[in-house]
């Protein structure tokens, strides 16, 4: 029996282990081991996924959160490896860009045990996003490399990385959109709670430190949404990092008197909210791709992103939030918009093909 042990501890991470650890599950002489590191610790932005996407309670939950990034990353490395350590595992799983990505490859690598690393090759060549850091390396510690795009592919092999390690799977967030998002119909749920009607709302998320730790962005993208509230109710389910700030820039009850300000939420309310939106506007990279997959238009709060194919295909547009009428233009402007019919994330077959590689190699 091959053991591999999977570090996760992100929100997004939790969706994208769903359908891998569904498939490891079906694959004979392999058994995983989820380690949880406690990066997102909250009901709503880590247990919910579990129970809604019916996965598995974690083996170890290591309860690390809060802190800089280098005390955050540090004590994970720590707690990591002494689970390793225990664990002797024969592969190393890990998702994304967040510092438990980075924190479990660092930690498996220095031990010589294999990392797989999914979502891998992405890049948004800015190298003051922490996520861009923390990829780079996990990718550079890792020996499989499951990709999900041509562009991604692309990046690795100009970075010099064997063509062997490189496997293009297609994304493993198509798979769980597929496979969840089915569940989502119009008449039940949040939408009916809230009386919305469907294609009559935009859906806001924002949590990349790029704009929350700086107020003239911040403050552009809250005064644009209270703008565009005034016309289209606005639904914003915010990520507690924001509330925070916000609160603390005094802007929150602003927001909350104008718009649908909500708790972050459960993934099933989240594409419900997703699929019947007119508009989405996010700094998110799993929501960007939501976006696409339900056919709604996209505008991108940041200077650039790593799903360059959405953007060539006009299906997402990218605006700096410099100021409000910038990104009040832009949502405006991106209202009944459609791009090209295409689909580069694959078949929705990501996961079974990871888990086969898993298997196989393990
Ligand atoms: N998401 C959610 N509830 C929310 C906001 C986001 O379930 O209130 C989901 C979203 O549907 C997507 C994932 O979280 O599947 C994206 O995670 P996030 O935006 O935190 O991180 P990123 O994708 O930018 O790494």
């Amino acid at each position: 029996m091959k053991k591999i042990v999977t570090v996760l501890g992100a929100r997004p991470q939790f969706i994208k282990a769903s359908v891998v650890s569904d498939a490891l599950a079906r694959t004979s002489g392999v058994r995983e081991v989820v380690v949880h590191t406690g990066q997102h610790f909250d009901a709503n932005m880590s247990d919910v996924f579990f129970t809604e996407l019916g996965m598995a309670q974690p083996a170890h939950q290591l309860d690390i959160h809060g802190g800089s990034h280098g005390e955050m990353t540090g004590r994970m490395l720590i707690e990591v490896e002494k689970v390793l350590l225990a664990e002797k595992p024969d592969v190393v799983l890990v998702y994304g860009d967040t510092n438990s990505t980075l924190a479990g490859a660092l930690a498996a690598a220095k031990l010589h045990i294999p990392v797989a690393h999914v979502e891998a090759g992405l890049r948004s060549f800015n190298m003051r996003m922490p996520e861009e850091i923390n990829r780079i390396l996990t990718d550079r510690l890792s020996r499989w490399l499951f990709v999900p795009t041509d562009a991604a592919v692309g990046n690795l092999l100009h970075e010099g990385v064997p063509r062997g390690q490189i496997e293009q799977v297609g994304d493993v967030m198509y798979d769980v959109a597929l496979h969840h998002g089915a569940r989502v119909t119009p008449e039940t749920g949040l939408l009916a709670r809230l009386g919305l009607g469907g294609k009559r709302y935009l859906l806001a998320t924002v949590h990349r430190a790029e704009n929350t730790d700086d107020p003239v962005r911040l403050r552009a993208i809250a005064d644009a949404m209270a703008r565009v509230g005034e016309t289209m109710p606005v639904v914003w389910p915010m990520h507690p990092r924001t509330t925070a700030i916000l609160e603390g820039m005094g802007q929150l009850q602003r927001l909350r008197d104008v718009l649908n300000v909500l708790p972050p939420l459960g993934y099933l309310d989240m594409v419900q909210m997703e699929k019947y939106a007119a508009l989405i506007v996010t700094d998110s990279g799993g929501v960007q791709k939501e976006a696409f997959f339900c056919g709604v238009p996209c505008v991108t709060l940041r200077d650039e992103t790593e799903w360059v194919e959405l953007v060539d295909a006009g299906w997402n547009r990218l605006v700096t939030p410099g100021n409000a009428d910038d990104v009040a233009q832009a949502v405006l402007g991106a209202l009944g918009s459609r791009g090209k019919d295409v689909r580069p994330y694959g078949d929705g077959k990501a996961a079974v093909a990871i888990a086969a590689t898993l298997g196989a190699q393990a």
